[in-house]
């Protein structure tokens, strides 16, 4: 099973995916037909394409493509060629094809297999499963348009496995349905993929970010006004806000199911996440999520956990830490209710000397207490004569971690507002960014399906086919190929 071992050494020569067994049931084909077909595909990038983009039409594929690079790279596989070149990005089908490989898919497939009385004739789950990961790589959106592809492209069926027999609707949606009944299958596959991601990126999983977005459905909500049901009856209305731009903070309202999410925060791959109604809001599910991580990876031990003000709890400063994780979590703006800020601290959170003036941070003791002084400027009781005093000479040392309130106040760790503090912050953006990235590329909002139970394993779909490609990316010895992921992050 492991004669294509060749897809298992990076570009460095060196093996990886230690526990991951990984097999390649289809011998690639490089027959002239399916270069030909190769071609109709029309990619514009590995993570671009469209439904039209996939349409089969040769007119609309940019020259480039068609007599150009796909071409070199495709005829270039043969055992003598460098596995650089095999799998040079320029050839989409052999990295679609390579995404597929990498799934170890072992369990999902015998389980499906498993109700298919022997002896009956059907089609085999594993070629199924290709295809039902397929559409997600390849972003299609809906059942019908993945069977127009494989109509259309005989190098996609190929990939897949189909020969000239190609299931229809019913037969996928039958098979969509039980694989609903195995989503811990599928989870147990991405869990494999992130820790042989863990094996290649050894800082994976150190700074991780959290947040949740949405999912809508597709059913009519207002259903329920005209006294029946919705006909999704475990979506619910659920608001977000988000930031439209700098200044304002826009609120949107939708009806379906939100995606929390734990995301590493250097290299923006997803790590755990979980689905829920819309209405659920997002700061109770940080312990949720972060609990699940620690329970799937023994290597998960983050030093520092990145969160919007959406998550500003008491609870979740008080989790982070007691779980030696740097809590840095944007908090909701100071209200006049607020007492712990007034006569206390000033906006910027610095403490006030006696002189009720800001005093300036000097430092942190090994203890961890962070230590304020009285600055001579300003102060009122500066030309105070008293003993020659040129300030108030007011030093205040307080230890952050005393109480929840004042970890979420002032950071147990790192001190909301340094420097280092922006710093952590600003790679919130990974999470964000990965959202954007499945929705635009791996469907998560792309769906058709009604319930929690479908919504869970098209959003496990999405995340593990995103998690496979970077998988690839990272065997190539493409580090560089991962930077439209964190582009945003750097
Ligand atoms: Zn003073």
């Amino acid at each position: 099973m492991l004669s294509q071992n060749a897809r298992l050494i990076n570009s460095r020569g060196q093996p990886v995916l230690g526990g991951i067994q990984l097999r390649l049931p289809f011998t690639p084909s490089t027959d002239a037909l399916h270069l030909a077909e190769s071609l109709r595909l029309g990619y514009t990038g590995s993570t671009t394409q469209s439904d039209t983009a996939l349409g089969g039409n040769p007119a609309a594929v940019p020259d480039t493509i068609r007599e150009g690079r796909s071409r070199m790279a495709y005829t270039h596989r043969t055992p003598s060629t460098s596995r650089r070149t095999t799998y040079s990005s320029s050839d989409p089908l052999a990295d679609l094809r390579a995404t597929l490989d990498v799934l170890p898919d072992d369990d999902i497939v015998a389980t499906l297999d498993s109700y298919r009385p022997t002896g009956r004739p059907g089609y085999d789950q594993r070629v199924m499963w290709r295809a039902y990961a397929c559409a997600f790589l390849l972003h299609v959106p809906h059942t019908n348009a993945l069977i127009r592809q494989l109509q259309v492209n005989p190098a996609l069926r190929d990939i897949c496995g189909f020969g000239e027999q190609l299931p229809g609707r019913r037969t996928f949606n039958r098979f969509i349905q039980r694989l609903s009944d195995h989503a811990d299958l599928v989870e147990d596959c991405f869990i494999e993929l992130t820790s042989a991601l863990k094996d290649l990126l050894p800082s994976l999983g150190q700074e991780v970010a959290i947040d949740a977005t949405a999912v809508r459905t597709h059913s009519n909500p207002n259903k329920a006004k005209e006294g029946c049901l919705p006909s999704d009856p475990d979506a619910a209305w659920g608001v977000k806000h988000s930031a439209k731009s700098k200044s304002k903070e826009g609120t949107e309202f939708f009806f379906g199911y939100k995606v929390h999410m734990v995301a590493d925060a250097k290299y923006g791959l997803p790590l755990a996440f979980k689905v829920t109604p819309g209405n659920e809001s997002d700061s109770p599910e940080l312990p949720c999520i972060m609990n699940q991580a620690y329970d799937r990876y023994d290597w998960f031990k983050p030093a520092v956990a990145m969160a919007d003000r959406g998550y500003d709890a008491a609870d979740n400063f008080k989790y982070l830490h007691d779980k030696k994780v740097d809590p840095i979590i944007h908090i909701r703006k100071p209200t006049a209710h607020d007492g712990l800020y007034d006569g206390v601290y000033n906006k910027d959170l610095l403490p006030l000397c006696v002189g009720n003036v800001p005093m300036e941070f000097i430092g942190t003791t090994p203890a961890g207490e962070y230590v304020y002084r009285c600055r001579s400027e300003g102060c009122p009781l500066k030309e105070s004569k008293q003993g020659g005093i040129r300030h108030c000479d007011t030093v205040y040392a307080e230890d952050p971690t005393v109480s929840p309130e004042l970890m979420r106040i002032l950071g147990p760790t790192t001190r909301r507002n340094s420097e280092e503090w922006k710093g952590f912050y600003a790679k919130r953006w990974s999470v964000e960014r990965l959202f954007k990235t499945l929705k635009e590329s791996r469907r998560l909002e792309a769906h058709c399906v009604r319930g929690l139970k479908s919504i869970q394993l098209h959003s496990m779909m999405s995340v593990l086919t995103f998690q496979a490609t970077a998988l690839v990316k990272v065997l190539q010895g493409e580090l560089d190929g991962m930077r439209w992921m964190v582009r945003k992050v750097a």
